[in-house]
């Protein structure tokens, strides 16, 4: 027998939960399908232990500069990766749990297995079929591996948090926020790290004085950044390490570990779509409308199968905004996929939103203006090491309308959120110079730029 709901969420991650429950408060009858962890790529294997370990990183950071505020930390400091490991996943458990009791708590059915479209109303799940009204596909993704010789000696990002021991000597593939932050952790947490570019820059896309300024912080962490490398196999040498190849013949050797970071690839294939005649983009993505409305009727698809913004509160923004119109009444409503604050956890961290002043010049040519502020943030003020802390506001027309904020150094990634709102409300640049300043911050320079 088929069991019948208002709506179906396949995926229990960002956007399928925040879907489900949202339909759920707004009375409708609800379930999500699962067929692993709840909570998906961001709690499991994304934002939750990455941020774990980047705290740890910056911890690193702090202890080894404990000195420049007359901390006496007698001889080195040594980290237990197990311990951290483990507190860490614990942590991931505690989560799962709070996951499900909410779902519980709100009256949202729980399916566990795979769902495969039968029909464009019906799903089967480990033998049994489930039909509803609206179908959400947000089964997200997974990270992709190049299909070079010798690929598999390499990890991803889900190998990077199974690891149960910190690596000596370690190479990240890749030019993305992954690799940017993956490889920061390492390196501050204490692995010889190497962050294997095939360009001359990381994090394409991102505002130029961002992706320099990255740069020149890795120079002056003594990160070794290799550019140019594209990756052509990778070997295992005789003493069990991992040698890289370049297409034009370099070589990168010594590696105990190798990951790669080279972006990831859209959970569709294995959905059954075209029994339910879904459309699927070349790269396995869902195209949708602007209302995350599929070619079919009643199919949705959000969060990272269907959205060049693979983030977590976008997957969540999406969702629940689908819920409201489809059962909360309200018509029209919809993400609209602009001015999204993102934050790289690099170290130092970056946030960025809106345009980038390549794209502001493009569109808008002689209207846009540039302020910039470039300084030594005070965290480094009793110490020998002097950072830049990058700041960049992008104005356009003669209110010098803030169409894009842009920031690097520490506390970039907190500082970002409250500017995010002043973008998307319309912001100029004389509404920046009006605030007053909170002294003495990093974030005060965003309202003194000259
Ligand atoms: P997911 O969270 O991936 O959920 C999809 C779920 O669907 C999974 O649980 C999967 O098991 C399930 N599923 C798949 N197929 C089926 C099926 N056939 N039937 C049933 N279930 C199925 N974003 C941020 O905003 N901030 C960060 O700091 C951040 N850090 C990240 C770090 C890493 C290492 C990674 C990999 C990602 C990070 N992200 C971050 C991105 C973020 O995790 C994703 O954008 C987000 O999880 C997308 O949500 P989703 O609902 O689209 O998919
Ligand atoms: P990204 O899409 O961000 O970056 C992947 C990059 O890797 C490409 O742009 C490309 O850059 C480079 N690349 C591709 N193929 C190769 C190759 N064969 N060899 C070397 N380099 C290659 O992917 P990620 O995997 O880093 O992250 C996926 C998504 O997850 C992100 O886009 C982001 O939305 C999300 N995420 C968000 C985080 C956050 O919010 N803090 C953290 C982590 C992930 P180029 O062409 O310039 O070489």
């Amino acid at each position: 027998m088929t069991e019948h709901f208002d709506l179906l969420s396949i995926g229990g991650g960002s956007g399928g939960l925040a879907t489900a429950r949202r339909a759920a408060r707004h009375g409708a009858r609800s379930a999500v399908i699962e067929g692993a962890r709840l909570g998906g790529t961001c709690v499991n294997v994304g934002c939750v232990p990455k941020k774990v370990m980047w705290n740890a990183s910056s911890l690193a950071w702090g202890l080894r500069h404990a000195a420049d505020y007359g901390f006496r930390l007698d001889g080195s400091f040594r980290l237990d990766w197990s311990d951290l490991r483990r507190r860490r996943d614990d942590y991931i458990e505690r989560l799962n749990s709070i996951y499900l009791h909410n779902l519980e708590r709100e009256g949202v059915t729980l399916i566990r297995g795979y769902a495969r479209f039968v029909d464009e109303r019906t799903v089967e799940v480990e033998g049994r079929c489930y039909s509803a009204d609206h179908i959400v596909i947000a089964t997200g993704g997974r990270p992709r591996r190049p299909d070079v010789p010798g690929g598999e000696l390499a990890i991803d990002s889900d190998g990077f948090f199974a690891l149960d021991r910190q690596p000596h000597k370690v190479a990240v593939v890749g030019a993305g926020y992954i690799a940017v932050e993956l490889c920061g952790v390492l390196h501050h947490l204490g692995s010889d790290t190497t962050l294997v570019l095939r360009k001359d820059k990381p994090l394409r896309g991102f505002d130029e004085m961002l992706r320099d300024g990255f740069m020149e912080a890795a120079q002056a962490d003594s990160l070794h950044v290799v550019t140019g490398f594209d990756t052509a196999r990778l070997e295992r040498a005789s003493d069990g390490s991992i040698a890289l190849y370049s297409k034009d013949g370099r070589c990168l050797d010594g590696y105990e570990v190798v990951i790669w970071a080279v972006g990831r690839e859209p959970n569709t294939d294995s959905l059954g779509l075209e029994n339910a005649g879904v459309e699927v983009n070349p790269d396995g993505s869902i195209p949708t409308d602007p209302f995350q409305q599929t070619n079919v009727p009643g199919i949705y698809a959000i969060g990272d199968i269907a959205s060049k913004w693979q983030l977590t509160p976008v997957a969540i923004a999406a969702g629940r905004r689908l819920a409201d119109r489809l059962f909360g009444g309200m018509e029209g409503r919809r993400l609209v996929y602009e001015n999204i604050p993102t934050v790289v956890f690099s170290h130092p961290p970056i946030g960025t939103v809106g345009m980038t002043e390549e794209e502001a010049r493009a569109r808008y040519g002689d209207a846009v203006r540039i302020y910039t502020s470039r300084f030594i943030a005070m965290d480094y003020a009793l110490s020998a090491d002097k950072r830049r802390t990058l700041m960049k506001l992008v104005c356009v027309g003669p209110e010098e309308k803030v169409v894009g904020a842009h920031i690097l150094g520490p506390h970039a990634d907190e500082m970002l959120q409250g500017f995010a709102v002043a973008v998307r409300m319309g912001a100029t640049k004389r509404d920046f110079d009006d605030t007053v300043a909170i002294h003495p911050t990093s974030a005060e320079e965003m309202v003194t730029m000259v």
